[in-house]
């Protein structure tokens, strides 16, 4: 290609909103046989909602002033229809003036509105301990969590010393008390025990599980919703005769739900990959001869991007991120991956 013809291919680019920066970036594009996907907040939206919390609290210091038998705790609040999938309203209200709690933890039948069935009044306390740690992260869950503790007009508990680990979790000192917030091996690391029939109870989620001093304080389930034109573009790059995959951090559960929504062979999925792990999976990729770009949105896909053959980042995404890839999506949507591989096939085939 003349430098001409990639400098139009560029500018018919931007007018797409398509950011593309380098030389280089089109004809590399045009090499590309694989699209590799993150999962969380580039398929999906990221704005997960809260479908399961189950307080466990078990022989645990936060329990002091508690009023609530310990016993009830567990299977106190199943909020989500598993056959119909229907998000269910899921904690007790709290009265942010009075700090009341509102026993008003009923399943809602997501089709019609109507209450179910009350269950016993639980805890709200694990979702206000989520929150304060979670404050230090910037990260979907985060954001999801910090949602639904405003939503219920909790009160913020004081934190402090956050601390983030990417493709983990979270801690912070809240209360006091150092409270660890992220999945099972982040609890694993600390030395906590995560019961598999809670893992199971939450199959297609993604777990958040919160623990301090050594126990489990309980877990939040959530779930995330494909982006609208995920489906779309994963099918029209297959029909371009590219590879599509799917690379997550998240749990082989949760991946694999999202998987089958798109049609993703098993073979085209990595799940639990940490951030680290991300960049290599796709240097093996590029191994076996494959051209890749990879699609992300996170901190934790900037190694990625930056090994990609071309990183393709959401313009809504983390700094680190948006300014790690070559391309960037200025409007966000997953057709203009599409778009980045047509324009980068044009401008290099005319010229040929
Ligand atoms: P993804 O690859 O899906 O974007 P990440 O690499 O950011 O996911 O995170 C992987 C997993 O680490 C998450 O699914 C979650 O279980 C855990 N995790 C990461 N950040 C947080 C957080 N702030 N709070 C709780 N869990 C977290
Ligand atoms: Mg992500």
């Amino acid at each position: 290609a003349t430098p001409t013809a990639i400098l139009v291919g560029s500018g018919i680019g931007a007018e797409r909103g398509l950011l593309i920066r380098g030389g280089d970036v089109l004809e590399r594009v045009h090499q590309l046989d694989t699209v590799v996907f993150d999962k969380t907040g580039t398929l999906t939206t990221g704005n997960l909602t809260l479908t399961d919390y189950l307080p466990i609290f078990q022989n645990s210091e936060w329990d002091l002033n508690s009023d609530i038998n310990v016993g009830n705790r567990q299977d106190a609040c199943s909020t989500i229809d598993g056959v119909s999938g229907n998000k269910q309203d899921v904690c007790s209200t709290i009265d942010g003036v009075s700090g009341n709690k509102q026993d008003a933890c009923s399943t809602i039948d997501g089709a019609s509105g109507n209450r179910q069935d009350a269950c016993s009044t639980i805890d709200s306390k694990l979702l206000q301990i989520a929150a304060a740690v979670e404050r230090g992260a910037c990260h979907p869950i985060a954001a999801a969590i910090l949602l639904e503790a405003q939503q219920q007009g909790l009160p913020l508990l004081a934190a402090e010393d956050f601390c983030t680990e990417p493709g983990f979790g979270v801690s912070a000192l809240v209360e006091g008390r150092r409270v660890f917030a992220g999945n099972a091996e982040w609890m694993k690391e600390q030395g906590v025990a995560v019961a598999t029939e809670l893992s199971g109870s939450l199959q297609g989620k993604t777990a958040v599980y919160v623990a301090s001093g050594g126990v489990l304080l309980g877990v939040i389930g959530l779930k995330d919703t494909l982006r609208q034109d995920a489906k779309a573009a994963v099918e029209r790059l297959r029909g371009m005769g590219l590879r599509v995959m799917m690379l997550t951090g998240d749990t082989a559960s949760a991946a694999a739900a999202t998987a089958q929504q798109l049609d993703l062979r098993a073979a085209d999925v990595l799940a639990e990959v940490r951030p680290d792990g991300k960049a290599r999976a796709i240097a093996t990729l590029q191994a076996q001869g494959c051209k890749v770009a990879v699609v992300g949105d996170g901190i934790n896909d900037a190694p990625a991007l930056a090994q990609a053959d071309v990183g393709i980042g959401l313009h809504c995404g983390t700094d680190v991120a948006v300014e790690t890839a070559q391309i960037v999506l200025m409007r966000n949507a997953l057709m203009d991956v599409v778009e980045s591989i047509e324009l980068g096939r044009a401008t290099f085939n005319k010229i040929r």
